[in-house]
């Protein structure tokens, strides 16, 4: 008998999925189940009813999506429906069919999201053709049982998730009708971030003798660190504008960036170098000497932002840090306390920012609990914000500068010759334009050599590639935030998502096939529209999805019939989903 290698105990085969899962979960960069996900994947695909308390943002919806792609994957070949979910909202109901047709792209599960508000029409004409997975709010999946448009008889599996949320609702006796309509003999599984009594008394009913998974409460050990904590409220699309902003504002010397998947780190390290920022990426998918490579970079201070997915980070021994930033908030508040114990340095407190999706609000406030400090909500900075800010810090480097006069000689002489022709005012401005462009990365070339270069501080911080600012007003958030979303914001309802309002998506018929790279495709659209403004972007093996400002729509086009990318011309086209 060959020796089979036993998996990892923190991995998801060793949870009990397949290989195609597997490989899908690596493809899009997951590398280790989250605490719910270790808890919950086991006793489902072992048939198990379950009880589960988790909040949006732990990872739940892998939890409850991969045991029905590895339980039913057998009738995927047929027509029936075989899983339903139910959810409070129709938002979720198309993030939760939108994870589960990501997760079983491999499987060829057809999934459905159906819910009010939509007309019935193209929901009708699905469920004819065949859909194994429904995603549903209550009342619209009544609405299709009671036309009998809807047949529920082969269900297999049913998951109330945010069932909190459903009844507060009001959906509580449409959670019944539903349930009634269900084959007896199914699993259900029940997610809900609280557990209130008419909770217990759903599970009491539906359930047959549930596992129950509740994520262990957190126990502080030690002390938690002084550090200041700010959340940005922020719709998902906006995060790189909104970090771009966070980090001219803060100007961070030395940085941990989390993201949660191996994918995300790549490209944002990608977006952020192509930015000028001097940014590296760490995760598990890198070789020792990769590593070690990016780590002296680090520790020499010529890389300032190491971005990192919580398992690459572990093993680094990195402290003192000036901040941590959450780009992702982490699935567990414990790796959250760890995370953020990295910055702060002898005896000086440090900076921990969070970027939070509104539907994470939630979990801000079970951290706030957790670490008994508050978290501040954190005002986006604006273009005047960033100004002032960019002007301290001219300040500091000049006044840096100013204190060692001996370096300053050799410029002397050009006074002698300017000073006949203007007033020693004009020639101070003249000279702090220019090096605000250059700090700025303006028109910065190659670190100076270091004997005839800047100070060592104002050296450490020139950034290595140009960083083509432009000027700040062109690179406007589309819409600035007023509101205080982590305050107002209620339970677990989306925020105000306006700041996405103005963006549109871009279909380029070029991708990863060809070998298309984000730097490349900001490089190309960048000569149409300014590039901060370019929004995220997915590439796709045969495409690419590029987020821009709704107004450059036009242009771009028209500009991109004139350019190529990797030598071949680009198709380009009005993205809609
Ligand atoms: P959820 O709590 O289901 O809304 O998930 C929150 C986010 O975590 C989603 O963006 C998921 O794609 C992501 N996610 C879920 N499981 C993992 C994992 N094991 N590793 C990394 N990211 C994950």
């Amino acid at each position: 008998m060959s020796e089979v290698e036993a998996p990892d105990a923190d991995s998801f085969a060793a949870l009990g999925l397949g290989a195609a899962l597997t490989k899908t979960l690596s493809q899009l960069g997951y590398e280790e189940p989250t605490p719910i996900q270790k808890a919950a994947i086991v006793p489902l695909i072992a048939g198990r009813d379950i009880l589960a308390q988790a909040a949006t943002g732990t990872g739940k919806t892998a939890a409850f999506a991969l045991p029905i792609l590895e339980r039913l994957a057998g009738t995927f070949r047929g027509k029936r429906t075989v899983a339903l979910v139910l959810v409070p909202t129709r938002e979720l109901a198309m993030q939760v069919a939108e994870s589960v047709h990501r997760y079983g792209k491999s499987s060829g599960v057809q999934v459905l999201p159906i819910y009010g508000g939509q007309s019935m029409e193209p929901q009708l004409r699905a469920l004819q053709r065949g859909v194994h997975v429904v995603v549903a709010t209550p009342g619209r999946a009544l609405d299709h049982l009671r036309r009998k448009t809807l047949d529920l008889q082969h269900v297999q599996m049913v998951v109330l998730d945010e069932a909190d949320e459903m009844l507060d609702m009001g959906f509580a006796e449409d959670l019944e009708a539903i349930l009634a309509g269900v084959p007896a003999d199914r699993q259900t599984a029940l997610f809900s971030a609280t557990m209130p009594p008419r909770i217990a008394s759903i599970a009491e009913a539906n359930l047959k003798d549930p596992v129950r998974v509740a994520i262990a409460k957190v126990t502080m050990s030690g002390e938690v660190p002084l550090v200041r904590q700010v959340a940005y409220v922020t719709p998902r699309s906006q995060k790189l504008t909104v970090l771009e902003r966070v980090l001219d504002m803060e100007a961070p010397t030395s940085a941990l960036v989390f993201c949660r998947m191996r994918t995300d780190v790549d490209e944002l390290t990608e977006r952020l170098t192509a930015h000028g920022h001097r940014a590296e990426a760490i995760h598990g998918g890198l070789s020792q000497q990769q590593r070690d490579r990016v780590m002296k970079k680090f520790k020499e201070g010529s890389v300032e932002l190491l971005i990192a997915t919580d398992v690459a980070a572990r093993g680094l021994d990195i402290k003192d840090l000036s901040h941590v930033i959450n780009v992702d908030l982490p699935a567990a508040p414990e790796a959250y306390i760890h995370r953020i114990g990295r910055t702060g340095r002898a005896g000086k407190s440090g900076v921990a920012i969070s970027l939070v999706e509104p539907r994470e609000i939630r979990l801000v406030k079970v951290l706030q609990r957790l670490t008994k400090q508050r978290i501040e909500e954190g005002k986006v900075p604006t273009i005047a914000d960033l100004r002032v800010r960019r002007l301290d810090l001219l300040r500091e480097r000049v006044g840096e500068m100013l204190s060692e006069e001996d370096s300053l000689d050799r410029y002397r002489v050009l006074l002698d010759a300017f000073a006949e022709t203007h007033t020693a005012q004009d020639i101070a401005a003249a000279a702090l334009k220019l090096a605000d462009t250059a700090l700025n990365g303006g028109t910065a070339r190659e670190p100076a050599a270091p004997a005839r270069g800047p100070a060592p501080a104002a050296a450490k911080r020139e950034p290595q590639s140009p960083r083509e600012r432009e000027p700040e007003a062109e690179r406007a958030l589309p819409a600035e935030r007023g509101d205080h979303a982590l305050r107002t914001a209620a339970r677990g309802k989306p925020a105000r998502e306006d700041v996405a309002a103005t963006m549109a998506k871009l279909y380029l018929a070029v991708g990863r096939g060809i070998g298309v790279s984000a730097a490349e495709i900001v490089a190309t659209i960048g000569q149409a529209v300014d590039r901060k403004a370019i929004g995220n972007i997915a590439i796709h093996d045969r495409h690419t999805v590029v987020e821009v400002p709704e107004e450059a729509v036009e242009t771009i086009l028209r500009a991109l019939k004139k350019m190529q990318i990797k030598g071949e011309s680009v198709r380009a086209r009005r993205f809609r989903d």
